[in-house]
This record gives structure tokens, sequence and C-alpha cells, in this order.
């Protein structure tokens, strides 16, 4: 995490860096600070501070040659932390648009920096170190949401459950809150949002600061999955100016996945989160815009540059778009499936859903690869694990690796022919009636999380009429779209009835449903985009 610069990569760096004089004791940035470069230590020391409810932690005292920075550096956003001369001190400042100059040019000294800057982050994560605090309880929705929001965009904080955790009254007396106000979140360590949106805590974490909306971009790639991280790395490693849009957090679909086991390269597997985190970083390195939080809510389907209306009243501009909005789960058709929505009943099985389980009966539905990655996982931390599915069994929707996997699990009781009637239980959820199609058996049994992973429908309500869609809603492209592909060239593949917008991944018709296929369409895209913008 704190390795220290040679002599001759302190004097590469000098060249775009700016001398600077601190005093002892003199702050050299603050947590919060938003617009700081990285420091390297010419000679004296600097410290390194967590600073929470008031207080300083020492984290690191750096030394000649040592730096400062972490990710946040490569995107803009505010610091974590807080940086003090320990003594008088020379520094060597370089300014944002230098680091990421330096980084894309001197392999050397873009390795040294970034592994360290991602080791910080995963130290800040794991430490809870920084400016969020969470107050929430495990039976709320909104702060299964919340968590899943700052977890899933690599924010570090500290969580403190209102029924478990003694310090919880302390933080609630300090800060005037009522238990109706839980979900709390407490931003920069004095300002209380009372169950903030996600756009609201984007907006005080300042997740989007540094991302200019104005002029006209080359390239908006909408969603921010496997494809969409894949189109925003090759579009901006190859120098176009790029802004990807995302509704919640990068990492999608394969973001909720708690081991994809079948990516190239991975032999051991990645969680969903730590490939999404390793690419955001990777495209905010080569200079792309990732806006979190916020959704497109429409394509204007004039001429180029498009427009694209946002759902917080916005609007951006790029002279082309790639849409990568993949697809969201199916729901089962129970009344009262809503009420134990985050208090239950989960769409996807990460470790913060997985924590909650622990020592307690789950039920996973489906007979896909999802659902049964769901079901291996959580039966390391469950008692026992029901899997539901529909048909006759997993042969035929499985992959054989989790197929066997699941056999050889004994806490895992597989329940063919099976599907759920009814869901019981008072603020979260507490039994399961299901029923066997073939015998007509009813059972119920005490369970306290449901995992519905039965399939997904695209992510294309928004474009209204403005793309060609198959007739499951999801996006025609290349040849497919015959009759309704407008000019007298023919469409590139990948291309959408509107030159120049093209449609990867989950979304489009006819993709495979796979993290590698997601990821090549989003680069495969990139090189026709440079074809549309050549004219
Ligand atoms: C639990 C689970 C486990 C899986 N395991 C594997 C596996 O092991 N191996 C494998 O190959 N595949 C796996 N998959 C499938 C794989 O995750 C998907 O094929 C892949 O994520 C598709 O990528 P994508 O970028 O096309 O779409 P998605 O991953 O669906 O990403 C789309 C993104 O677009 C955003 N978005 C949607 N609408 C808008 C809008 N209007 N404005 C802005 N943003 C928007 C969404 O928030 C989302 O982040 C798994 C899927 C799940 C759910």
């Amino acid at each position: 995490m704190f390795p220290a610069l040679t002599d001759a990569q302190i004097a590469r760096l000098s060249a775009f860096g700016e001398q600077r004089r601190v005093e002892a004791h003199e702050i050299v940035f603050d947590q919060g600070d938003a617009s700081r470069g990285v420091f390297v230590v010419l000679d004296g020391s600097i410290e390194v501070l967590n600073v929470a409810k008031g207080h300083e932690g020492a984290l690191r005292v750096l030394r000649r040659g040592e730096f400062t920075g972490e990710v946040n550096q490569l995107s803009g956003r505010r610091s974590l932390v807080r940086c003090r001369a320990s003594e008088a001190s020379n520094l060597l400042e370089i300014a944002r648009a230098d680091l990421r100059h330096v980084m894309q040019n001197d392999a050397e000294l873009g390795e040294v920096l970034l592994r360290a800057f991602m080791l910080r982050r995963v130290f800040l994560i794991a430490h809870s170190v920084g400016d969020a605090v969470l107050i929430g309880s495990n039976h709320s929705a909104d702060t299964l949401r919340l968590q899943s929001f700052l977890a899933r965009n690599g924010h570090p904080h500290t969580y403190l459950d209102v029924e478990r955790d003694p310090d919880v009254q302390i933080m609630l007396d300090e800060f005037q809150i009522t238990l109706a106000d839980i979900p709390v979140l407490i931003c920069r360590n004095d300002l209380v949002l009372r169950n903030p949106t996600n756009a609201e805590a984007a907006a005080c974490f300042g997740l989007n600061a540094g991302i200019d909306e104005g002029g006209v971009y080359d390239l908006i790639v909408i969603g921010a999955g496997p494809s969409g991280l894949a189109a925003a790395v090759y579009g901006a490693s190859e120098g176009l100016n790029v802004l990807v849009v995302e509704s919640t957090a990068p990492g999608g679909q394969a973001g909720s996945s708690s081991r994809i086991e079948n990516y190239l390269g991975f032999p051991n597997g990645i969680s969903g989160q730590d490939l999404a985190r390793r690419a955001f970083v990777q495209a905010e390195k080569f200079g792309a815009n990732i806006a979190v939080a916020r959704s497109a809510r429409r394509l204007k389907c004039g001429r180029p540059p498009y427009t694209v209306d946002l759902d917080d009243g916005g609007a951006v501009q790029g002279r082309s778009i790639i849409v990568a909005a993949g697809a969201q789960y199916r729901k089962l058709d129970l009344p009262n499936l809503t009420h134990f929505e985050g208090a239950g009943v989960y769409y996807g099985a990460t470790s913060v859903e997985a924590e909650m389980c622990s020592g307690q009966t789950v039920a996973v539905v489906g007979g896909g690869n999802a659902a049964g990655q769901a079901a291996v996982f959580l039966s390391s931390v469950a008692k026992r694990v029901y899997l539901l599915v529909r048909g006759p069994g997993l042969v035929d929707t499985m992959s054989r690796y989790l197929i066997s996997r699941i056999e050889a699990c004994s806490e895992i009781t597989q329940k063919t022919w099976t599907q759920i009637q009814k869901l019981e239980g008072g603020a979260y959820l507490e039994r399961i009636q299901w029923r066997n199609s073939r015998t007509g058996l009813e059972e119920t049994e005490d369970v306290q999380h449901l995992f519905i992973m039965t399939g997904a429908d695209p992510n294309t309500s928004w474009l209204g009429e403005c793309l060609a869609l198959d007739d499951k809603q999801f996006i025609k492209t290349g040849t497919d779209l015959g009759t309704e592909w407008p000019l007298p060239r023919p469409p590139y593949l990948l291309e959408t009835s509107l030159p120049g917008v093209f449609a990867v991944g989950d979304v489009r018709a006819g993709s495979l449903k796979r993290v590698a296929a997601a990821v090549g369409e989003g680069s495969m895209a990139v090189q026709f985009v440079h074809k549309i913008l050549a004219g």
C-alpha cells in the first residue's frame, strides 16, 4: 500500500508536478476536499489521518518517496482522509489531469500508483475509514438499499444496526435522530440524511464530482454493467470523450453475483463486485466519466448529436450512443411480495445479503446458473438452503459444475416441480408455503430469506418508440433489423435502427446472457463508434 518511489521515478514525475513547501502541522488537504492532486514527499514527513466523529486517528506517516492518494484521485471525488504535515516538509504536487497522463503513459509508474490506490481503497472499505455512517435495521428494505448502494459504489462506511449495536443510542442522541427516522445516513460527519434516495446519497458524498455535463460527448454509454464498462474502457483508452450514465452503481447484474467462475483469466472465480470495481478503476484511469445514481429517462430520436434526458431533469448530448442497460429480475406473482422486499426477499446474493442469513433457513427460486451460484454461496453461511425449481430438474438450465456442487452439499435441499404459493410473516419474512405441481403436496417451512432468481426482462421501457425492439422488448441490431434500417449503407454489427446508436450485452436481442459476451460486445461496439465519428 505504501511503496516509496525511487529517485529516478521522482525525477520523472517532477516534470508533471510543482514543488510545494508546507510548515509543521499545516493541513495539506482535508477530508471532503475534492480538487487536490497527489503529493509525493521530497523531504520531511506528512501524516494521513482518519477523521470520525470529530476525532483524528493516525493511519500512516509518509516519508521521502511515499505519496498520498487512492482511487478517488482518478475520479475527482472528495477525499476520505485528512493529511497534515508532521514537520516542515517539501512536497511534489501532481494535479489530477497530469496524474492520469502519467498513469497512461509511464507503465512502471502507472502500475506502482494504481496498485497502491486500489489496495488503499480495499483497506479503507475493510476498516470503514471515511465520511459515512449508516444507521439502520437489518429488517428494513431501505437500509439494505443504502448498504448495497454504498458497497457497490465502493464507498467505505460504518454500519450501525439499531437492534444489535450498543453504540447506536449514542449516535442517535448526538444527532437528535428518532427511531422513526431510520435508516439515517450521516454524511461527512455532520449532515444527517433521513432515508435518502440513492441520488441524494451520491450528491452528499460527491460521487459525481468532477463530471462535466456541458458540451457534446463523443460517446455516451447507458449502463455500467460489464458491457457498458467494457465500452467505457475501450472508448476512453482510444481517446474518445466518454460519459457513462448508471442508475445505481457499476457492476450491473454481474455485481450481484457472489462468484463468477467462467470468466476468462480468473481460475478461482471472482466476485461480481470485485470485477466491477476493477473495471470501474480501469475506465477512470483512462479518463471515462462515470455518473452514478442517474438514469436515462428518454432518448430523443432526432439527428445526431443525440440527446439523452436524465431522471433528475438534466440532459446530456453524444455524437454516438451505446445502450448497455441490461436486464432486471422478474418478480414472482405473489400478493405481498413487495412488503417483504429487502425484509426477507432479495434479487441478488452478495456478501451484504449473506451476512443476514447466518445460521438461518434460506430458499432460492430458479433453475439457472444465478440460482445455483446463490444456493452454493449461501450454503456456506445458512443452516439450510431450499432450492426451488419449477421444472423437473437442473440439467437443461444449469452448468454441470454447479449441479455437482449442489449435489455434493448436504445443506442444500433441492425441490423440483415446486412453486411458491404464499409468503408469511410480520415486518419480515418468517414462513413460505410451496406446492408440488405433480403430487399436489403443499408444505410450509420456516424460511427467513428468499432469493428470487427466475430470469430477467430488458431495461428498454425508457426508449419509447425510438429503437426497433423484438416481441420480448429486446433491442434489435445489425442484420436482424431488415426493413427497419433507414439508410442505404448496411447497419454495422450491434447498430440499432437509429444510425450511430448501438446496443450491447443482455439488452440486445439474441445476445448470450454471459459476462464474457457482454464484455466482448461492449468492446466491439467501440470499433464501429470510431467509424461513425469519422463520418
Ligand atoms: C446473480 C447472477 C449471477 C450471474 N453469474 C454469471 C456467471 O457466473 N457467469 C456469466 O457469464 N454470467 C453470469 N450472470 C449473467 C451476467 O451477469 C450478465 O450477462 C451480464 O451482467 C450482462 O451485462 P450487461 O452489461 O449487458 O447488463 P447488466 O449487467 O444488466 O448491466 C446493466 C446496467 O445498466 C443500468 N441501467 C439500466 N437501465 C438504465 C437506465 N435507464 N439508465 C442508466 N442505467 C441503466 C443497470 O443499473 C445496470 O447497472 C449472472 C447474473 C446474475 C444476476
